[in-house]
């Protein structure tokens, strides 16, 4: 399903990148190189009750100016914000409405998507009549938070999410499977669909989805339903975005969202790059099956050991996704490309695998009879039962004395050991504690 996407924009120094580290808390954020230009645009997950979203900080929109950057600056603010459910306007209540303010305010507006005005540095409740100006913006009623803070922040999130999306309408039916390919460009994208389908031969049509401006591809093959979600690079785009193909980062992301299974494309001749790392990362993070499918293997020098050499560079480099096999093709010639979709299948199975209660508990009680969990000051951690809660990804819930006691290292331990009683290949896997004594 996919997630709404939540872009926060206004102009530079009003708090929006400490507004979004305190949204995405310790999750990671996505950087993105923008060449040219005076600052990094940030991509994170954020969390508000029970919603998940997906949040960009643009950067600032500076309308003053009308220097090279500052333009470049603000088309990246407008693909932001066409690309967003909801924006999160800031202002800075400090300084009061500014002249750019205003500009930014005008250029919502055009947008016609919801907006929801926070205006930051009301640091204290003195501040709080400092907000009262901002309603002539007209976006309704100003939040008051603090970045420094951290506080509003629940008020201003309550109303965010009541503009999101009812997602509960599927675009496709459970049975599909959603594969979304992400990649720098010319990694071999556009080709490696083009080889699917012409393999396959049933191409069924190019429909425009639900979803606004993506155009996915169902297929079938050997009774089994897929859908191919669009991804930046693979067709073409009107005049802005000609120029921001760099900016393709935000089409992937908002693929990664729609798939079930997300083909990592790395080019075997030229190697993995950061980027490459940080919409794996971000797959990762998504809960989203993963494989890595390393393409142009036709023009790579081989002997016997160079497939052997490439998987492990692949796993020194994603060390957070061991669980993604590794596929080694040619779009171009169609070698081994036949072994894909099987592998696709399977992750599929294992992201959307559900364990017996009765199971799992008897995996976790071997694997606590073989390693107790450490003690901490003299306590010790007990695991009083494990249950999974739900799939895509799989997560499971571990009911335990006191949650403070598990340690990443141990509930690595856990996972490790899950995994190598059911599987799970190609899947993250979520395990959280709950306390019940
Ligand atoms: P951005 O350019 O909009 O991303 O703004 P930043 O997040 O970089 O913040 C700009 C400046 O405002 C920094 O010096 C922050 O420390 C400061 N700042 C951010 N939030 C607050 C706040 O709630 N209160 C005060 N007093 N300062 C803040
Ligand atoms: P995209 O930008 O990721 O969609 O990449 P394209 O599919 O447009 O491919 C970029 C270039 O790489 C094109 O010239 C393709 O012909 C070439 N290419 C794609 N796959 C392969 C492959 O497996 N082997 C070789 N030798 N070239 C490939």
């Amino acid at each position: 399903m996919a997630r709404p996407v939540v872009a926060i924009v206004g102009r530079p120094n009003v708090g929006k990148s400490t507004i979004f580290n305190r949204i995405i808390g310790d999750r990671l954020a996505i950087v993105e190189d923008m060449p040219g230009v005076t600052r990094d645009r940030l991509y994170g997950v954020g969390e508000w009750l029970d919603h998940q979203f997906s949040v960009i900080d643009t950067g600032g929109i500076e309308i003053d100016g009308e220097d090279e950057i500052l333009k470049s600056v603000r088309v990246q603010a407008e693909l932001a914000i066409e690309e967003s459910d909801v924006i999160i306007f800031m202002v800075d209540g400090k300084a009061g409405i500014t002249p750019n303010d205003s500009e930014v305010a005008e250029l919502l507006f055009r947008s016609k998507k919801p907006v929801v005005l926070a205006v930051n540095k009301i640091d204290n409740i003195q501040r709080q009549d400092d907000i009262y100006e901002f309603y002539s913006l007209g976006f309704g009623t100003p939040f008051g938070i603090s970045g420094s803070h951290g506080t509003g922040l629940g008020d201003l999130l309550d109303e965010v999410v009541q503009h999101f999306p009812d997602t509960k309408d599927d675009e496709y039916g459970e049975e599909v499977i959603r594969v979304a390919l992400i990649g720098r460009p010319n990694v071999g994208k556009s080709s490696l669909v083009n080889a699917i389908l012409g393999e396959e031969r049933v191409i069924v049509s190019n429909v425009a989805g639900t979803t606004r401006d993506a155009i996915d591809t169902p297929f079938e093959k050997d009774d089994q339903k897929y859908v191919i979600i669009d991804t930046a690079g693979m067709r073409k785009r009107g005049k802005v975005y000609e120029n921001t193909e760099k900016y393709s980062v935000m089409r992937a992301l908002k693929a990664i969202e729609r798939a079930d299974v997300v083909l990592v494309l790395i080019n075997g001749e030229e190697g993995i790059i950061e980027q490459d790392k940080h919409i794996a990362g971000y797959a990762h993070d998504a809960g989203k099956a993963a494989i890595f499918v390393v393409n142009k293997w036709d023009i790579v020098d081989k002997d016997d050991k160079t497939m052997q050499q490439f998987t492990q560079k692949i796993r020194d480099h994603f060390l957070f996704m061991t669980y993604a096999p590794i596929v080694y093709l040619s779009a171009l010639t169609k070698s081994r490309l036949h072994k894909l979709l099987p592998v696709v299948n399977q992750v599929a199975e294992a992201h959307a695998m559900r364990i017996q209660t009765h199971l799992l508990n008897d995996v976790i009680s071997d694997a606590v009879a073989i390693n107790p969990p450490p003690t901490d000051k003299g306590r010790r951690l007990r695991i009083n039962y494990a249950t999974q809660v739900s799939v895509k990804p799989p997560t499971i819930v571990l009911f335990v004395n006191d949650p403070e006691l598990m340690h990443f290292s141990y509930e690595r331990y856990l996972e490790n050991k899950i995994r190598a009683a059911f599987g799970f290949e190609g899947t993250p896997l979520r395990l959280f504690t709950r306390k019940k004594s």
